[in-house]
């Protein structure tokens, strides 16, 4: 069979009719890309956040539907107005509407997550007729099909087994003759109700439609020539990292490196599937491969930033000597469904930070299990906090280097954790120090 790639193109690349004439080019110039995932146009999905929250007047409500429609209206004029996709735009914006309108939109999660679906099947309806009239076959796909997952609306699982039947049975056919545009982001749980993967999510869909449909390449076009050693909006000494392997890049996801969702890779490791990251703005500057095996292996190899981070600190001085504080602490935060990133414990403290986004539609922590921790332990939660995490290759042996310590000296780190994987070295620090933590770091570990 031919060679299957999977292209997906973010928020930036679909902002508007050039640009997304730009990622049609890239489409016209490689036969094998058959499937198309896009986000929503850049800026709509942080909008219906806003509309599902509990302060929005009226006023301003309406304030936003204008910005959406203008946006979309912006591309359909410069489509020409095909009635059709103006029917069915008109169709979609109404019902945005209307589930924005609900009396129970600010406290349920299945309607916000149907809410915020709206952006991707906005931006897909746009993309594929951009196609269409470069005389290529594109059909705008709905991805809720095959995109099965839990009902954990907000931040939901995909079910992987179920994902690859649905799309070897219902998208696999559509490739022979056309290109398939679909939907990043949004899934449905078992009821066909609409479900979201999180913030970002669009990344972590072509890398589980890829999956499924055992594509030979995965193509994630954003705003930057690749990936670089750190986020360039934070320092000019950034620079494009050529290739590097599944395991540097998925720790650097992971630590918040926002040019790939955390999950992105795991369906693409478990499959062997390369990954290309470059820019639909500039495809002709190159990008990075992310492979399975990387030709180098050096001890420093990025630095990412997380911001949001809350800091929560759990002690309980009648568990000095006692055992089974950690398992009594973490069974209380499986139960809510926290997941925790950093940890460092004492006797009758443990500390663990939990990551906060700002735009999303969930928590970091509910109420429920403050109050459940509260029952049996003083609760400490501190908040304006980033990390930092420095990413490479036996990095458990370089607290001894110098370089590293002098460009913390002037920094008030909160936490450090070191040892548990040799890939990283992070740092909890005051989130107005992070960005000249991150470029002093960079400084002294890269130039
Ligand atoms: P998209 O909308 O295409 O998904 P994102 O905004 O989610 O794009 O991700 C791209 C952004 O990620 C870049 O503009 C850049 O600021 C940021 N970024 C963070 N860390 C890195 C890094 N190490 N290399 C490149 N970009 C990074
Ligand atoms: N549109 C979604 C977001 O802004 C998903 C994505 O762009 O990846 O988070
Ligand atoms: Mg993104």
């Amino acid at each position: 069979m031919n060679k299957l790639t999977v292209a997906k193109f973010g928020g930036t690349s679909v902002a508007d009719f050039s640009a997304m004439s730009r990622c049609a080019d890239i489409i016209c110039h490689d036969q094998s890309i058959r499937v198309v995932a896009v986000s929503a146009q850049s800026g709509i999905t942080n909008i219906l956040v806003r509309l599902t929250q509990a302060d929005v007047s009226d006023a301003e409500r309406l304030d936003l539907f204008k910005q959406i429609r203008d946006k979309e209206q912006a591309i359909l004029s410069d489509l020409n107005n095909p009635e059709s996709i103006q029917v069915a735009l008109e169709h979609l914006l109404v019902s945005l509407e209307k589930t924005a309108n609900e009396a129970d939109i600010a406290t349920s999660e299945r309607l916000k997550d149907r809410l915020l679906s709206f952006g991707e099947q906005m931006s897909s309806l746009m993309f594929a007729e951009v196609l269409r009239q470069r005389d290529v076959h594109a059909v705008n796909f709905d991805i809720r099909q095959i995109m099965k997952t839990d009902s954990a609306f907000g931040h939901a699982e995909p079910n992987i087994e179920l994902i690859k039947q649905q799309a070897q049975t219902s998208m696999m056919p559509e490739l022979a003759g056309s290109v398939v545009v679909t939907q990043g982001f949004i899934g449905s749980n078992d009821q066909g109700e609409t479900t979201t993967l999180g913030r970002g999510g669009s990344d972590y869909s072509a890398a589980l439609i890829a999956e499924a449909l055992e594509a030979d390449v995965l193509q994630i076009w954003t705003d930057v020539i690749g990936i670089f050693t750190t986020d360039p909006r934070l320092t000019q000494a950034a620079r494009p990292i050529p290739e590097i392997s599944f395991d540097e890049a998925a720790e650097m996801a992971t630590f918040g490196a926002k040019i790939l969702h955390p999950a992105t890779l795991i369906p693409a490791m478990r499959r062997d599937i390369r990954v290309f990251v470059g820019s639909s703005r500039a495809p002709n500057e190159g990008g990075t491969w992310v492979v399975n095996k990387a030709k180098t292996k050096p001890a420093y190899r990025a630095i990412a930033l997380r911001k949001d981070q809350i800091l929560l600190t759990v002690k309980s001085p009648q568990m000095l000597h006692a055992t089974g504080f950690l398992a009594k602490v973490f069974g209380i935060l499986a139960e809510h469904k926290i997941s925790v990133d950093l940890v460092t414990t004492s006797e009758i403290s443990i500390a663990v930070t939990l990551d906060n986004p700002s735009n999303t539609t969930t928590k970091a922590i509910s109420d429920a299990a403050l109050t459940a921790l509260k029952a049996f332990c003083d609760v400490k939660v501190e908040d304006n906090l980033s990390l930092v995490a420095v990413i490479g290759n036996h990095l458990e042996s370089s607290l001894r280097e110098n370089q590293l310590w002098k460009a913390l000296e002037k920094v008030n780190v909160r936490m450090i954790c070191q040892g548990a994987s040799p890939h990283n070295l992070c740092f909890l620090t005051p989130t107005a120090a992070a960005p000249s933590v991150v470029e002093q770091l960079h400084n002294a570990l890269f130039d």
